[in-house]
Order: C-alpha cells, then sequence, then structure tokens
C-alpha cells in the first residue's frame, strides 16, 4: 500500500500533465491558423471589386497570394489588377473565353477546336503564356452538372474533348498549370486521367476538389497521380448554404470532417486553399474566417502551413 500511493500519484500526474500539453498544442494551433499567411488559389476577379478592393480584402485577411482562377466573365481589365498586385497575383488565362463560348454556343461549341471562337481563343492563350502575361490555364469550368444551383450555369463536356487536349498541349510546352473544376463522374475521372497521363509535369488543380466528390474518391485519384493537386474553396458552410449542397460540405467555422482531415494528413503536399469569391453569396473576409477556425486548427501544424500557403508556394513558384 505504501508504494501503491505514490505509484497512483505518479500516473495521475503523467495524465494531467499530457493532459495539459495536448490544450497547450490545441491552443498554439488555433492561433497559428488565424496568424498564417493564406495563398488563395481560387480567387477571382469579378465586376464587382476594384483592383483596391482586392488588395484590402487580401491585406486584411492575411492572403498573401491569390489567383490561379481567371475573371468569372468577360469584360474586366486583368492589367490593372497585376499592375497593383504585382508578383502577389497568379494569372490564368481561358475562363472568360470558355465563358462566352458556353454562353452562346452550348457544349458543342465548347468541345469544338475547329470553331473560330476557339481558334480565337487558343491563339490569344499561347500568345499569354508567350508573353508571360499567364502562369496558366483555369477555371476551366467542364462538369458541374450538380454541384452548380443555377441550372442554367450547369454542364457535363467531356475532359479531354480536342479543345482541352490543346489546352493542356499549350500548358505544357509553356510549364503552365492547368485547373479544372469537375464533378467526379466515372467518364470524367477517365478523361481526367488520359490528359494527366500524357502531361506528367503539368501540375493540375482540382477545384473544390471536384464539388462532390468524397474524402475516398479523391484519395484514389490523388494517389495514382503526383501532378494532381486538390484545391478546398467552395466545400464549407460559407458557400455551400443551399440544403442541397449542405452534404458536400467539408467544413463548417467550427468543426472539420474527418475523413477530409484524415486525407489532409495523409497526403498534406496536395491540397491548398481558395475562396472561389464571386461577388455573389458570403463576403470574402466570411469566405477565409471560416476556413482559419473550421478547417486550419483541426490540422497538424506541419500539414496546416502546407496547406494554407507552402504547397501553393512550391506549385506555382510564389515569391517568398
Ligand atoms: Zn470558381
Amino acid at each position: 500500500m505504501r508504494r501503491f500511493v505514490p505509484h497512483a500519484l505518479l500516473v495521475l500526474w503523467a495524465v494531467f500533465a499530457a493532459m495539459a500539453h495536448a490544450q497547450d498544442d490545441r491552443e498554439a494551433r488555433r492561433k497559428l491558423a488565424l496568424e498564417v499567411p493564406i495563398a488563395d488559389m481560387h480567387m477571382h476577379l469579378h465586376m464587382m471589386m476594384t483592383p483596391d478592393d482586392l488588395l484590402a480584402r487580401m491585406d486584411r485577411n492575411n492572403v498573401h497570394w491569390g489567383g490561379g482562377v481567371g475573371p468569372i466573365a468577360p469584360g474586366v481589365s486583368v492589367d490593372r489588377f497585376i499592375q497593383l498586385l504585382g508578383k502577389r497575383y497568379v494569372p490564368a488565362g481561358a475562363q472568360p473565353e470558355l465563358m462566352a463560348i458556353y454562353t452562346r454556343g452550348g457544349t458543342t461549341e465548347m468541345v469544338d477546336a475547329q470553331s473560330a471562337s476557339f481558334q480565337a481563343l487558343q491563339a490569344s492563350v499561347q500568345q499569354a503564356f508567350e508573353e508571360k502575361k499567364i502562369q496558366g490555364v483555369g477555371e476551366l469550368i467542364l462538369n458541374n452538372r450538380y454541384s452548380h444551383p443555377s441550372p442554367p450555369f450547369r454542364r457535363k463536356v467531356p475532359i479531354d474533348a480536342p479543345t482541352f487536349k490543346a489546352l493542356f498541349e499549350l500548358a505544357d510546352k509553356h510549364g503552365g498549370f492547368v485547373q479544372i473544376h469537375m464533378e467526379d463522374d466515372g467518364d470524367s475521372i477517365d478523361g481526367l486521367e488520359a490528359l494527366l497521363k500524357q502531361h506528367a509535369k503539368v501540375p493540375v488543380v482540382l477545384s473544390h476538389c471536384m464539388a462532390r466528390a468524397s474524402a475516398r474518391s479523391a484519395r484514389a485519384l490523388l494517389r495514382k497521380h503526383a501532378n494532381l493537386y486538390c484545391e478546398l474553396s467552395a466545400r464549407s458552410s460559407a458557400l455551400l448554404v443551399a440544403p442541397f449542397l449542405h452534404q458536400y460540405r467539408i467544413h463548417d467555422a467550427e468543426r472539420a470532417d474527418s475523413s477530409w482531415l484524415a486525407l489532409l494528413e495523409e497526403l498534406p503536399d496536395r491540397f491548398m486553399l481558395g475562396s472561389d469569391d464571386t461577388g455573389f453569396g458570403a463576403s470574402y473576409d466570411s469566405i477565409i474566417s471560416t476556413v482559419r477556425t473550421g478547417l486550419l486548427p483541426h490540422l497538424s501544424e506541419t500539414t496546416l502551413k502546407k496547406v494554407a500557403y507552402e504547397n501553393a508556394q512550391r506549385v506555382f513558384k510564389l515569391a517568398p
């Protein structure tokens, strides 16, 4: 008995010490999640903001870099944004032109590489690559059939259609990236895999990690292709507001789905953040704050930094 009491006290002390340590660790990660610089790799330009607005919201939210996708529609003068943001902006081509093609000619024109509209798009993307005005192409919205709330905006085309093959070739030739919005239907995945294998050096970013995909589906694809990445915009409660979209949330402002947290820890080099602010829905501030309180604090310190900015820094060659 005399020997048992000190032993029990020792065990109790060790338990308390471990609990206090875990508490300290949680607190440190919560603090880091609020302060860490962020690379927003799904940052659109749109008509409802000026370059000054964008710079102010990036600074206010400690977002050091942004871009990776283009303006959501034609009519935005990208040059004015680049002048102000400089190397903090990662310009991408083809998005507004492809939007115009879809609006005018539907999915038929989107896949027609011989159309005058695509020939013009191809020429302008090539020139922009040559003049170093873009670093890649995207967001190519190729399959959002079930993941977009507005029916006229929904479409599905083969990912390896001749037009997108041509854009991959341009990206490959110029050391550029491709960012694609697609859902994880079997035929879309087959088309993507054909392009990934053919262009193994092109970093391919899946917008919203395939929008409706489960962690399991994302894991299977990421494990097969080393040049494939996921960005996590529009997967939180900030933008997935409509009830039928709740099932695709990865996190809200407090909690994150455990299957996704496990995947991020398992493949920590393959994920990035994004906002996907289009001027509709939640504010930029609330989108970023939901990531800082609902996703990042639940990651290990190493993974947290990789997802917040280190992966984007490596893949997009961001200036320090
Ligand atoms: Zn987008």
